[in-house]
């Protein structure tokens, strides 16, 4: 079939099955709840593993319980720049607290902080060893991919790799690199019929930048490349091609932000460790958010606290 063709007959159909006009409409069925968990950063430090415990326990005793559960990346402590025996202690803690505490399904990203031995010298790697870089995080993640897609109650999930080595050695950033973008671009070409949500360590778009301080209120606004995609352009312009792409949800700022831009919806969700178990992080506390996912491509969001305290800051300098 000419794609072009299939592609225009589709347009109209496309928008009214995913609710770009129904004002009038009967109420949309949810086709599924779901639960971001991000930026967990596990550790053994900080009361991390009694912290994750208690955020899963509260997501899975949830009176209307999601039945799928997306991790945002950073779901331990450090890999990038720490040796293998701390990557290993803190991987290992992670399939300890999901093999105990998890009986939901579960998918995850890879963040900046599960790439093992980025930084060869403060982690003593070469680059040769078979866990190196993304490879150990895609082991105990029991993802095929550094990036994926799936289905699930009739939505499809793309799974981004947002870290990219960075230009100079030791450091990231975010884009999603050629090979990725041609999967992706064909990805949705064949899925179009499905409302989809993009899931990425990194915000593809954010405006959270703003939010940090300039000396002068003349300077202007720098953004190193691995705060927020390089590509957001080439991305947004690819979701227009496909107007099932519904909604992009990230991590990796520990902060909570929504953001619409050509009627796509951008969560930035916020952190289960908060401030890198700190307490909160600005007014952002440790958390999760609840999506619901409506047949029709809407959704809804919120965020949820799970009641963690942080231990004091001065008691953890004894
Ligand atoms: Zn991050």
């Amino acid at each position: 079939m000419d794609r072009r063709l299939f592609l225009g007959s589709t347009a109209a159909a496309i928008g009214a099955a995913f609710g770009l006009d129904r004002v009038n409409a009967a109420p949309a069925k949810r086709a599924i709840r779901i639960a971001h968990l991000t930026d967990v950063h596990l550790q053994p430090e900080l009361r991390a593993v009694e912290g994750f415990t208690q955020c899963l326990r509260h997501v899975q005793s949830q009176a209307d319980k999601p039945e799928l559960i997306l991790f945002g990346g950073d779901n331990i402590m450090d890999a990038f720049e720490v040796n293998r025996a701390r990557t290993d202690l803190q991987w290992g803690l992670w399939k300890k607290v999901l093999k105990q505490e998890c009986s939901i399904r579960s998918e995850a990203c890879i963040g900046n902080h599960d790439i093992f031995g980025w930084n060869k010298e403060k982690s003593q790697t070469n680059g040769m060893e078979a866990e190196y870089g993304k490879n150990w995080a895609i082991e105990v993640l029991g993802i095929q991919k550094r990036y994926r897609s799936f289905d699930a109650a009739g939505w499809h999930f793309v799974a981004l790799d947002s870290v990219q080595p960075g230009a100079k050695p030791a450091t990231y950033a975010a884009y999603v690199d050629e090979e990725q973008f041609d999967w992706l671009a064909k990805d949705l070409q064949a899925n179009s019929s499905k409302p989809t949500l993009i899931l990425s360590h990194i915000p593809l778009i954010t405006a959270l930048p703003c939010m940090l301080p300039r000396k002068a209120p003349t300077d202007p606004l720098e953004v190193y490349p691995g705060a927020v995609h390089t590509d957001s352009r080439k991305l947004a312009d690819l979701f227009a091609k496909h107007p099932q792409v519904k909604l992009a949800i990230s991590g990796h700022i520990h902060q909570q932000e929504k953001l619409v831009l050509n009627d796509v919806t951008y969560l930035c969700n916020g952190a289960v460790s908060a401030n890198w178990w700190k307490g909160p992080l600005l007014r952002v506390r440790e958390g999760y958010t609840l999506i619901d996912l409506y047949q029709d491509g809407q959704f809804e969001s919120q965020y949820v606290t799970y009641g963690w305290k942080a231990e004091p800051v001065e008691k953890k300098a004894e």
